[in-house]
């Protein structure tokens, strides 16, 4: 059974209020464009809407920013969790994105720990300090830490255990960084291992300490900790940056991460759409769980808002096969938008006890049908959506959904009004 379900949020791109400005459609550390009370409002609705409908928990990356309200929009966000009956994950960069204190006049940017010693940042291999700066998708620079040096360990620590005594957060999702590795001495030769984009030898370091502060504070705190990678065995001697499989030297890495947490993996190459690369490896055993994430219905790898209810089916039978017992996906845009409300509907449905082998014929017939105009409707709903790749059959679909919308009244209309106009965005781009 699938016993955790989480949507994965940048602060700055979700947009919860169906009609809203200045709103990223997708990215990293970029800046947020708004109020507290924006910041408030929207989460709020997500929170909402995930305890109504079965979604476990929300992660939220950039949850502390003065620009937001800091703090006290936190402690406010906190709360309507607790109502919903949700968890709410900060998402906390251990070396980089920021650490705890996203952004801000706060000791507990990791940022500013770094502007104040410069002596701890980490370094490229020119020698250079290590500021990752992604134009596009990651405008903000953010700083890297050595992770080498004792004193930023127990400043990540610290940290911690501030955020923990200062928000009522559930739990974390941590992560040591995939945006390039320190390379100084003291790194070079302390791990074991060779290191591509991001280093294991970094995550065993970091990980169990992490957990062990968040625990100290609140010992029922979800914990999950991110590997950037899928289990599958790699044998071919190469190290896989983000998305890739597991070198042999991944076992013994593991075996430092502390049994109290998840372990969260990455799906994208080895399910639907891509599945570029077998799935054979089973779940690591003796951890809370196991997490496989995936780049569904977003921007990042693919279509942002994308319906992917049959893709997350085959993800979820997968992960249920191999001994995974959660999930996790982007939950950043509304359920206004046809596509993320069914994908997220999907979520709470597949490995639950009302579909246990993450059926999709089920979860259309019993879950998405009354939401469409009935069963036939539902199925038609998800062959039409799929067209977006097939550039030749669009205008005959968008002209389908736009009768399906014409027969039906309130929300379901709306939904099949939202597949018209998705179709015929593609439809236009595709005229020139
Ligand atoms: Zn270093």
């Amino acid at each position: 059974m699938i016993n955790l379900r989480l949507l994965w949020t940048w602060d700055h791109c979700t947009q919860w209020t169906a009609a809203r400005a200045g709103v990223h459609d997708y990215g990293a550390s970029n800046e947020f464009s708004g109020t507290a009370e924006d910041f408030v409002r929207e989460y709020s609705l997500l929170l909402r809407w995930c305890g109504r409908h079965g979604i476990d928990g929300v992660v939220v990356w950039g949850l502390l920013r003065d620009g937001h309200g800091g703090v006290e929009a936190a402690r406010r966000l906190c709360e309507v969790a607790d109502q919903a009956g949700v968890k709410l994950l900060a998402g906390v960069g251990l070396n980089a994105y920021g650490g705890v204190y996203y952004e801000g006049a706060s000791e507990w940017s990791l940022n500013n720990h770094l502007r104040k010693h410069p002596e701890l940042h980490a370094v490229r291999a020119n020698g250079q300090r290590h500021i990752c700066h992604v134009p596009g998708n990651s405008p903000q620079p953010f700083h890297h830490a050595c992770p080498s040096r004792p004193e930023n360990l127990a400043y990540c620590l610290d940290s911690l255990r501030w955020l923990m005594e200062t928000v009522s957060v559930h739990g974390v999702q941590v992560e040591s960084g995939d945006t390039h590795v320190c390379e100084c001495r003291l790194c070079r030769e302390r791990r074991q291992h060779p290191v591509s984009a991001l280093s294991w030898d970094d995550m065993a370091l970091f990980y169990g300490p992490a957990a062990e502060a968040v625990g100290s504070v609140r010992p029922d705190a979800t914990v999950v900790l991110e590997t950037y990678s899928h289990p599958e065995p790699v044998t071919d001697g190469t190290v896989p940056g983000f998305g890739g499989g597991s070198p042999p030297s991944v076992a013994q890495c593991l075996a430092q991460f502390p049994r109290r947490a998840y372990v969260q993996w990455v799906a994208d190459h080895f399910c639907a759409p891509r599945r570029s690369a077998p799935w054979t490896a089973r779940a690591p055993a003796g951890f809370a769980g196991n997490i496989m994430r995936a780049h569904l219905a977003t921007w990042w790898m693919g279509r942002g808002d994308e319906v992917a209810v049959d893709w997350l089916a085959q993800l979820a039978q997968q992960s249920l096969a191999h001994g995974f017992n959660g999930l996790s996906i982007f939950g950043e845009k509304s359920p206004f938008r046809t596509g993320c409300e069914l994908n997220y509907l999907a979520l709470a449905d597949y490995g639950s006890a009302a579909n246990p082998g993450a059926d999709l014929e089920s979860f259309l017939t019993r879950v998405a049908a009354p939401l469409l105009g009935g069963p036939e409707r539902a199925a038609e709903f998800l062959r039409l959506a799929r067209l977006i790749g097939a550039p030749e059959e669009l205008e005959r679909a968008a002209a389908q959904a736009r009768r399906h919308a014409a027969q039906l009244d309130g929300r379901p209309a709306g939904r099949w009004t939202w597949l018209a106009w998705y179709l015929s965005r593609w439809l236009y781009d595709a005229q020139g």
